[in-house]
Parts: structure tokens; sequence; C-alpha cells
């Protein structure tokens, strides 16, 4: 084990009692568990999502719902293993009855998903839905104008896509978000982070 694994086997667990610990906002006050990730500690991908919804406030875990299924059958049919990508959130704890999380909210969680990148190191991002683009990257741009458009920040390639709730809801923007994993694989193999499939 090298020594770049080694340092982030001993600050995971650290971290994640970190989150688990947080009451920094008024989330915390309403949450039965912070949702932290889920995937590879170690991935060359890191998927943000907005917030937890009721399963992965009961789970604690993030994506385990409906959008979650659909999410997993895109990437399973991709070729990803679990330890190829970090599934997170802009904000680890349930906004009450699933709304978008508030600027401030999303400013509170914002040292831990910093913290979270820089143990994790992935090179590869993709921004699920107009909330996670936006308080992610800053933007005003709408997620329609945004999607599917590659930015380079720090060396790192962002991917902005739509959220799977919204294409559970409109079925007809699947082909999008399919183009825009499909671009995902694409520049991870590009990169040599993961294996072409064969
Ligand atoms: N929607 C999100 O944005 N995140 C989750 O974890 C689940 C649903």
């Amino acid at each position: 084990m090298d020594q770049v694994q080694k340092t982030r086997n001993d600050l995971w667990p650290q971290f994640v009692e970190k989150c688990r610990t947080c009451h920094v906002c008024e989330l915390s006050k309403s949450r039965q568990n912070v949702v932290v990730w889920r995937g590879g500690i170690d991935a060359p991908l890191m998927i943000l999502g907005e917030g937890p919804g009721a399963e992965e406030d009961k789970q604690g875990i993030p994506f385990v719902g409906r959008s979650g299924k659909l999410l997993d059958l895109l990437l399973a049919s991709f070729g990803f293993r679990e330890e190829d990508y970090h599934i997170c959130n802009i904000v680890k704890c349930r906004p009450p009855g699933n709304r978008v999380p508030t600027r401030d909210e999303a400013a509170c969680c914002r040292p831990l998903l910093t913290e979270q990148m820089r143990i994790v190191r992935p090179t590869v991002y993709l921004l699920m839905g107009a909330t996670a683009y936006r308080y992610f990257t800053g933007s005003d741009l709408g997620i329609t104008k945004a999607r599917g458009i590659w930015t380079v920040s720090n060396e790192c390639h962002i991917m902005p896509t739509f959220h799977p709730a919204y294409v559970l809801r409109d079925p007809s923007k699947k082909t999008f978000l399919w183009q825009d994993i499909a671009a995902v694989r694409n520049k991870l193999e590009e990169l040599r982070l993961l294996e072409p499939l064969s």
C-alpha cells in the first residue's frame, strides 16, 4: 500500500466521525442519519447529488431510493464497479420534506465536502442536477444549458448533468443523462484512470 493510500485509510474514519457528530446547521436537528458516501474512498470519479431524501436519511447511505436505482442501472450498464465511484451530496443531512437545501446550509456543509474531496482526490466530477451544479461551481447557468459540457478546474474535469429524479419525472431526458455518463466513462478511460471496456 502506498503512502497516499495509507494516509487516506487513516483519515477516512476520522472524517466520517466528524460528519456524524456535526451540528453546524439546523438540518442536524431533524436528521436520522448523516449521509456521507457510498462507493470507493480512492475512486477516480466523484458523483454529487443535492441532498439525502427520506430513504437515504433512514439508511445513512446516498442514492438508495428510486433515483439511486436508476443511477445504479446506468453506472452498471457502463461497466462501472463500486470502487470506481464515490457518491455523495452537497449536504449530508436531509432537508425536511425534501426541499432544496438553502445557500446557507450548503455553505455550512462545504468544509466537510472540501475535506472529503481532499481525501478521495477524484479527477472527474459528475454533478447531478441544478442544485449540485449551482452550489458546487457557483454558476447561475441553468442545468439545461450547462449539462453535457466539460469544464476543467484545478486539473479536475467537471461534467454537469440532469438529476436522475428529474429524468424519472420526464423520461424524455434519459438519453441526456445516458450521454453524459458515457462521456464520463470515456474521459476516465482517456485519462487512463479506468481500463477500456473490452
Ligand atoms: N437525491 C439526491 O440528490 N441525493 C440522494 O442521496 C438521494 C436523492
